[in-house]
């Protein structure tokens, strides 16, 4: 908190944290002259990339797609130097962002929000600081991410283990040596499998304890080819355009072809073709790839193979095959030499299904009737998605209840916007939106654009109050179940689900209706008025200050 915000400031908006989402939000909240204010636990700006600093970490989108699109110097100036954008570079790039934009001087860090309130007489939010000063705001918009609550697993023991314990998603600012060290790594999600080659290459002896084996694709990445740089930065406004226009709002392949309608030649041609130019695209070898069962299962068989071809060793390569969920329902990892590191003699692959880790005990992790010795133990065990970081922010709407109150039997949301009870309270990437299905920035400029100019509007018709009915809020909640219910998606125990999660409720959190489809509903419910919410304006006496009159 700076010295100038008392328990008596009074912002019009305040935006909670400083990722991709925040940071933007701050920067048009401003542009239409609206005092506001941004709160970030981290001690620097980032989110996501800021605490996500493991080794290897990286985006498995294109680094000339992964940038903000809202500014075109930006996007000409900026010189991306690898394929996919190491988490160094992009973390370099958001600093960057808020220096040129000025950002810093309305953002407080080192401030986590721990709790508001509704405020019925003020028509306001109260929030609170983790040290326990209050400011007020008309708008409350929540940029807490997707990914941003890390979990530890309940293992017995692990408060006695005395090594180091890391979480991927909440990794040490300082440089971490593992150099001869024994160390265990836990979690074979997309960080680990980044993560594991990358700590093979440090430590004495690595155990991976594996519960669910994962599907990888190679990165093959590199330094950023020069041709298909400039290509980017010539077309920037028209390939923007179209990544819009997809579902994943990512420039991708889309297979156009059914595997079913093409020879076992056809489909072999097509997924070498992928493979050979790595990342997740590989995915979209076929149209069909999360909704035909026997489609998908070809593709999960070539990678199958690959796995095989890879590993030397053929139990091992056994214990590395998925076969619990279908291809792409788990994020698909992307990797570099991934499988390979099974090779190696110092790493050692534990299938906690048949040798559960019983315990920890102050040097050991003790399995299959043997005590593992350790010096590190790296949690890569993931997060509780998409609604872990909004429940945390216990903030009690107008009926008295917290988003993890209101949300036990899943989260209720009209188009991951906003929901019935929170009235000025906007959520980025919320639940019910496409948030971590799609290059997440896009999605992210998408709802800061829509909350905008949603303010605009308000400030032009002098609404002070905006809420979603329920009667809106209650068919969007059931078509995002709807929709996902077609694809094989709801059959895999993800974090998409919250089945990682011991009691969270197992419904489907993000939209997968796609993005475009998603956004054209957004503007259709602008274009009809904003239908399904309802604005209010109090007498004009009654109002509340506003951006002209600011009252700290
Ligand atoms: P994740 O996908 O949820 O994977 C967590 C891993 O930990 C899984 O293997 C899981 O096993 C395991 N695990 C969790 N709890 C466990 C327990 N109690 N005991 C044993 N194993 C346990 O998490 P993540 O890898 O951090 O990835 C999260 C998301 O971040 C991804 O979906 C992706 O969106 C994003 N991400 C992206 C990139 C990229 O762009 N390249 C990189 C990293 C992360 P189960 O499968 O059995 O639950």
């Amino acid at each position: 908190m700076t010295q100038h915000q008392t328990s008596n400031t009074h912002y019009d908006a305040v935006v909670v944290g400083a990722g991709f989402a925040g940071l933007y939000m701050l920067h048009r909240l401003r542009l239409q002259g609206l005092r506001a204010h941004l709160f970030e636990a981290g001690d620097g700006v980032g989110g996501t990339w800021y605490w996500n600093c493991y080794p290897g970490a990286r985006c498995d989108v294109d680094s000339m797609q992964y940038s903000y699109s809202w500014s075109p110097q930006l996007q000409q100036e900026w010189q991306w130097t690898e394929r996919y954008p190491a988490q160094e570079e992009i973390l370099r790039y958001i600093n960057h962002v808020a220096d040129r934009f000025d950002l810093r001087r309305d953002i407080t860090l080192s401030t986590r929000i721990v709790g508001g309130q509704w405020q019925a007489a003020q028509q306001r939010w109260r929030v609170r600081t983790e040290h326990g000063q209050e400011v007020s705001t008309q708008f409350l918009i929540t940029a807490t991410g997707c990914l941003s609550e890390s979990r530890l697993p309940a293992i017995e023991g692990l408060e006695d283990f005395k090594g180091r314990i890391h979480h991927t998603g909440r990794w040490p600012k300082t440089p971490v040596d593992f150099t001869g060290l024994r160390v265990g790594v836990m979690g074979t999600g997309a960080s680990g499998i980044q993560a594991i080659p990358q700590l093979a290459k440090q430590a004495k002896q690595l155990y991976v304890f594996q519960r669910t084996p994962n599907f990888s694709v190679p990165a093959w990445n590199g330094p950023i080819d020069p041709a298909h740089q400039q290509d980017w930065l010539q077309h920037y406004p028209e390939y923007r355009a179209k990544a819009r226009s997809t579902r994943s709002a990512i420039m991708y392949d889309y297979g156009t072809q059914s595997a079913l309608e093409m020879t076992p030649q056809e489909r072999l041609e097509e997924m070498e073709r992928r493979w050979r130019k790595g990342g997740t695209n590989f995915a979209h070898s076929f149209s069909d790839t999360f909704t035909n069962r026997q489609s998908n299962e070809l593709l999960g068989d070539f990678v199958r193979d690959k796995i095989r071809q890879a590993v030397h060793d053929p139990e091992v390569a056994q214990k590395l095959l998925p076969h619990d969920h279908a291809i792409g329902t788990k994020r698909i990892g992307v990797d570099t030499g991934y499988y390979e590191t099974y090779n190696l003699p110092h790493v050692k692959l534990i299938d906690l299904r048949k040798t559960p880790i019983e315990r920890f005990d102050a040097t050991a992790a003790l399995t299959g009737g043997q005590r593992l010795e350790l010096d590190a133990m790296v949690f890569a065990t993931g997060f509780d998605a998409v609604t872990g970081a909004l429940e945390r922010l216990n903030i009690v709407g107008e009926h008295g209840r917290t988003f993890k109150q209101l949300w036990q039997a899943g989260p209720t949301s009209y188009l991951g916007l906003m929901t019935v009870g929170f009235p000025n309270l906007f959520t980025i990437t919320g639940p019910g939106s496409p948030s971590i299905l799609t290059n997440v920035i896009i999605s992210i400029e998408q709802h800061v654009e829509w909350i905008a100019d949603c303010l605009a509007f308000m400030q032009k018709q002098g609404h002070t109050r905006i809420d979603p009915q329920q009667a809106a809020q209650d068919r969007w909640v059931g078509h995002v179940q709807e929709v996902a219910a077609g694809t094989l998606f709801v059959t895999a125990n993800s974090s998409y689900m919250g089945a990682n999660i011991p009691g969270k409720p197992k419904v489907f959190l993000p939209y997968i209706g796609g993005f475009s489809t998603y956004v054209a509903r957004c503007e259709e419910v602008v274009r009809k008025g904003y239908e399904g919410f309802d604005f209010s304006s109090p007498k004009a006496a009654e109002r509340q200050p506003t951006a002209s009159s600011p009252s700290a």
